[in-house]
């Protein structure tokens, strides 16, 4: 019996066998009562926030706009009120072990500082400092990169489960790698791997929210995806569904379909993954331009790695992110229970009301 199981949180379902994040093995883990915890998938044009429970089960969610001109403190006022429709009826014993967010930029691991969110417009924003200020400190925030949360999500519960060699693309408005490489996390030495949309791509490419000139996001990212089939920028929002009504794609949209298909040869070049999960609105890119990235990665790929890969949409849908944030938010919880217990928030509309 595990720790989790004795003190009535838990049975345990068979392991997987999976390996995440720093080598922690994965426990597939049913919630019988309740530890849950509130994920945050914080993207340029949209909110999202869940409680989950142990297991990655979603208990509820609300989904909000992002506030115009991404004020960090309009943000974090957004996210509480999303909080709060989500714990409405949530049972009056169980207890809330932690809080999770996923941002689109670059995040110093041990304050949850934003370094560079450069589609938010964000630079040096204490982003868990000041969501923290508004939860109380028994619900004290953790902040994930969104693309290393979704290959987290996607390596423990998704399309690449058992896969130990995997790269999850995020593709909002900038597009980000989360990269697993033998089971564990690729971090860079601050932390800050993965920010492949900012790999260089064309010599004279477009301005980049980063400040460089022909980065691979402004060929392939959200507002590329958005003037290739005439989606009006203010609506980039609802580019899902745009694209859902593109039966026959544009010649605008292979190309950028082609785009696509020219990095991730870099990308097989370079990590020699087996999975590749295209997360976000690359989600709904892919089936239209298959066949376009299919041919550049035969021209541009080694035909060795070329041969090991495949390119998939997640196990998790549009979740990947949200599932990822649980993940980070649970951690304290499976590493130390008792621990975690003890300063466990029961009374949640007090910790949402400070
Ligand atoms: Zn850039």
């Amino acid at each position: 019996m595990t720790e989790l199981e004795s003190l009535g949180l838990a049975e345990q379902a068979k392991p997987s066998g999976a390996r995440i994040g720093a080598g922690r093995p994965s426990v597939d883990v049913k919630a019988r009562t309740g530890a849950y915890v509130l994920a945050v998938d914080l993207r340029v044009d949209g909110l999202t926030v869940a409680r989950v429970g142990l297991g990655g089960v979603v208990q509820a969610r609300a989904t909000g706009p992002v506030p115009a001109g991404h004020d960090p403190e309009a943000i974090a006022s957004s996210v509480v009120e999303l909080m709060r429709l989500v714990v409405k009826d949530v049972d009056p014993g169980a207890a809330l072990v932690g809080v999770g967010v996923g941002v689109p930029g670059i995040i110093r691991a041990e304050d949850g500082l934003v370094r560079l969110a450069p589609n938010l417009g964000w630079r040096d924003v204490p982003f868990a400092k000041i969501l923290a200020s508004r939860l109380g400190p028994v619900a004290a925030p953790v902040l994930g990169n969104d693309a290393d949360l979704g290959a987290l999500a996607e390596h423990l519960r998704g399309a690449g489960v058992g896969v130990e060699d995997l790269v999850y693309l995020s593709g909002e408005v900038g597009v980000g790698a989360g990269v697993i490489v033998s089971g564990h996390k690729l971090e860079g030495a601050g932390g800050y791997a993965g920010e492949i949309g900012h790999m260089p791509f064309l010599p004279d490419g477009k301005l980049c929210h980063c400040g460089a000139h022909g980065c691979w996001e402004t060929e392939i990212g959200a507002e590329a995806i958005a003037l290739a089939i005439g989606c009006p920028p203010e609506r980039v929002g609802a580019l899902g569904e745009f694209l859902e009504g593109v039966h026959d794609a544009p010649d605008d949209l292979r190309l950028v379909g082609r785009h696509l298909g020219r990095g991730l040869a870099g990308v097989v070049n370079l990590l020699n993954p087996r999975v590749i999960v295209l997360g976000g609105y690359l989600r709904s890119l892919f089936p239209l331009v298959h066949d376009d990235v299919e041919s550049e990665l035969a021209v541009h790929a080694l035909i060795a790695p070329r041969e090991l890969v495949r390119v998939t949409l997640p196990g998790l849908g549009g979740d990947s992110v949200l599932h990822g944030a649980a993940e980070l938010a649970f951690e304290p919880l499976l590493a130390d229970p008792v621990g975690c217990l003890a300063v466990a928030c029961v009374d949640v509309d007090a910790a949402l009301a400070v």
